[in-house]
């Protein structure tokens, strides 16, 4: 029998082994649907692989190694000496752990794993194809599909990936050696993030941004925060000028010529270029012609408020299905799709998806801005605490940044929060939780927090907006 003549049946079919779809094949089958996922490439999808976990893993790297030379005010006079070869293996042993572990998950949860690409056939069946040369390919009829397909990176013209100075960022997160000169393209979270990171390792860092600042979606108190300590670093910013082509040049390197929108060129040496310009949604290669969906003019699968896409069986989640494109996101959605398909009420809200960046300091927002407050038709009342009047930070040496809390004036309901500073991914939590919960300001401010922790700026800047702070002038 021909391979590609194998049909199998499932209740659940998953496209994609990233964070939504594996945790929707898991969940899934944690409801007693027999459940298979498809995954072409590697488990654990770009989060595991490429993006979240090993951009984490080289930025404690890089953080380690300059905090230790950057140390001789607390005694400490260290010359670390960074074998990048060695810290790329580390990361990878990490994402090994982590992917391997993703694998047994699904297993042992009983999803079937099916590895290959799969192409709607047509509204209840897709065939998978196992990739390489012989290997054949089979048919799997389903009732429900959920698409989890993630995203993959902008190419911009005249800098293709396959020419060896122009990387992305999964080939930044591998390098064996550390460049001497970088030019990094685009100032958004992925830009900043990388660029940090090889300022920190002794690399000499141009970041060119089309726009006039960095990390746009921020407000500009907290990126300018995140700038002014970057430029610290050493990292030299060139605003208002996109990247048009790149050439070799005489002494090994190359040259990156940048354009403004007047036409005017300017040109930058380097070693290698990193464009780190976004993401796209990966739609194109699942035959979605088949069964007769669109995605949107950027690309996205729109879906309700249960991830459900305009044919009532097939979901979308994670990045395919829309900003913003984070891995915690994906996760939820991946839940909810599989617990609709099991005929649970569940739906998707969107007040609390917070986000974090992991720059230094690094930045962390959930719910609402101050403006987006008002424009919501509350009074805001907002609340600030900045790290310089922390204890616990001045003792991690540590202190640029603030923590900020925007409730509602009449009810105390706190409607958001933007934490720029230190270990900020790990504090919006308190304020993720307050915003799901409904917590008031008089709530966070009651709540005992342990001292000395930097936690206490979120109890601080609920009572400064409450005009009640202890440790720092009322506003
Ligand atoms: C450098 C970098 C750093 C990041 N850092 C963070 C961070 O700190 N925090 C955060 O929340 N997010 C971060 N992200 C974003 C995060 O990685 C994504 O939001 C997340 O991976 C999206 O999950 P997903 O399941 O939607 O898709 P993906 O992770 O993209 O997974 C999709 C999977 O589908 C597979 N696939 C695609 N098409 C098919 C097909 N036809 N058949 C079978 N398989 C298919 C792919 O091989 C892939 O494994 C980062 C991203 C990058 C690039």
């Amino acid at each position: 029998m021909v391979v590609g003549d194998i049909s199998t049946g499932t209740d659940v079919l998953v496209i994609g082994g990233g964070p939504g779809g594996y945790v929707a094949a898991i969940r899934a089958a944690q409801r007693g649907l027999d459940t298979t996922l498809v995954e072409k490439d590697d488990y654990g999808g770009v989060c595991l692989n490429r993006g979240c976990v090993p951009s984490k893993a080289l930025i404690t790297g890089a953080d380690l190694a300059h905090e230790a030379s950057h140390a001789e005010e607390m005694g400490i006079h260290a010359d670390p000496a960074v074998d990048m070869a060695q810290m790329v293996d580390w990361k990878d042993g990490i994402v090994d752990r982590l992917t391997g572990g993703v694998e047994k998950l699904c297993k042992a949860n009983g999803v079937n794993l099916v590895k290959g690409t799969a192409t709607f056939k047509d509204e209840n069946s897709v065939r998978v194809a196992h990739g390489g040369e012989g290997q054949g390919s089979e048919s799997i009829e389903f009732d429900s599909c959920v698409v989890a397909t993630g995203s993959r990176t902008i190419q911009i013209p005249n800098f293709d990936y396959a020419d060896d100075p122009v990387i992305g960022s999964k080939e930044a997160l591998d390098m064996d050696s550390i460049p001497e000169r970088l030019v990094v393209v685009g100032a958004g979270y992925i830009g900043m993030e990388l660029s940090t990171v090889f300022a920190k390792l002794g690399t000499d860092v141009t970041v060119v941004e089309m726009l006039d600042d960095v990390l746009p979606t921020y407000e500009d108190d907290i990126s300018t925060v995140v700038k002014r300590r970057a430029k610290d670093l050493g990292v030299d910013f060139q605003f208002g000028e996109g990247a048009s082509e790149w050439r070799e040049s005489s002494d090994g390197g190359i040259t990156v010529v940048t354009e403004t929108e007047d036409g005017e060129e300017s040109t930058y040496p380097a070693d290698k270029v990193l464009v780190a310009v976004g993401r796209s949604p990966v739609t194109d290669t699942l035959g979605l012609d088949a069964i007769g969906l669109e995605p949107n003019e950027r690309g996205f699968l729109e879906t309700d408020d249960y991830a459900r896409t305009e044919i009532d069986h097939i979901f979308a989640v994670g990045d395919v299905a829309g900003e913003p494109m984070l891995a915690h996101k994906a996760f939820k959605e991946g839940i909810v799709a599989a617990e609709v398909i099991a005929g649970e009420p569940a739906a998707l809200d969107y007040q609390a998806v917070p986000a974090a960046v992991f720059t230094d300091p690094e930045i962390a927002t959930v719910g609402m801005t101050e403006a987006e407050a008002e424009e919501a038709g509350f009074t805001p009342v907002v609340g600030q605490m900045p790290f310089n009047a922390s204890g616990r930070a001045m003792t991690t040496g540590h202190t640029e940044g603030f923590c900020r809390l925007v409730a509602d004036e009449d009810s105390g309901f706190i409607l958001g929060g933007q934490i720029v500073g230190p270990e900020a991914s790990e504090l919006i939590a308190e304020v993720a939780l307050a915003v799901e919960m409904g917590a008031t300001l008089e709530d966070v401010a009651a709540t005992i927090h342990t001292h000395p922790t930097l936690a206490e700026v979120v109890q601080e800047a609920a009572e400064n907006a409450e005009g009640q702070a202890i440790h720092t002038l009322n506003r």
